[in-house]
């Protein structure tokens, strides 16, 4: 099954609503509408900047898409600082990241806590980039294959295929995460595969053909082609490099 890339900038605590504002534009008038044709691109920006965000998308009738990085695995209530499922959907948002490793590793949440924000986004019609992703010493030990099966088991236990068939996976090593330090193609394209082959389990073959499985640790301009040119890998999940218009907008054009 043909899978449309994906690029996604997750802009992380960075950017406020004016210059979210201006990024946007950047990205969206150096990108032909023609991309969007073959490359879905999409921007995560903080949850201050959806509503400006949202305005200037459906004003101006632009192509990219954008979403939030976090969501509470709640529907409504005394849950204090939260932002839930049902707001982002009226904030017109498509995606939302669940379970980036800095939310894993800074704010303690384990796989459940990822299965219920999973959980969340596909009750209010949200499409969850699910992250997973080893760290370093479970890399040099070479365990990284069997450490992600099991992180992703995790965070999708007891989904349904058809829940299945509409998330996205993000495979994103903690050790690549802002360093600079790219995985090689050969590697995102070994877990990616047993991302797939562990969906095909999970769902069935034809489910996992069609899932979306990105990659995400120091992509930039440069190295993004070689990445998302391996089978299994559909695009990228992006930090710093999303923050950068110019590059952005080129890389999404490469892939
Ligand atoms: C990320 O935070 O998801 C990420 C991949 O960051 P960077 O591209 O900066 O490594």
């Amino acid at each position: 099954m043909a899978r449309k890339p994906l690029i996604a900038g997750n802009w992380k605590m960075n950017l406020n609503h004016l210059e979210a504002i201006a990024l946007v534009q950047k990205i969206a008038f150096s990108l032909p509408a023609k991309y969007f044709e073959r490359v879905d691109v999409t921007v995560i920006p903080p949850f201050t900047d959806l509503r400006s965000v949202q305005t200037l998308v459906e004003g101006d009738k632009l192509l990219l898409t954008y979403g939030a990085q976090d969501v509470s695995p709640h529907d409504s209530g005394a849950y204090t600082g939260e932002v839930s499922g049902s707001m982002l959907a009226k904030l017109g948002c498509t995606f939302v990241v669940v379970g980036h490793s800095e939310r894993r590793t800074l704010f303690g949440e384990s796989d459940e806590i990822v299965l219920a924000k999973t959980k969340a986004a596909l009750k209010n019609g949200l499409t969850p980039i699910v992250c997973i992703g080893e760290g370093l010493n479970v890399r040099v030990a070479g365990e990284h294959v069997e450490y992600n099966i099991a992180q992703l088991r995790g965070s999708l236990a007891g989904l349904s295929a058809e829940d299945i068939s509409k998330i996205v996976v993000a495979y994103e090593p903690v050790w690549a995460i802002g360093t600079g330090k790219v995985a090689s193609a050969a590697h995102a394209q070994e877990v990616c595969k047993a991302v797939r082959e562990e969906l095909a389990r999970l769902a069935s073959p034809e489910v996992a053909a069609g899932v979306r499985v990105l990659y995400g640790g120091s992509v930039n301009a440069k190295n993004v082609g070689e990445i998302v040119n391996q089978s299994d890998v559909d695009g990228a999940l992006v930090g710093g490099a999303s923050l950068k218009a110019d590059e952005f907008a080129t890389l999404s054009a490469i892939a």
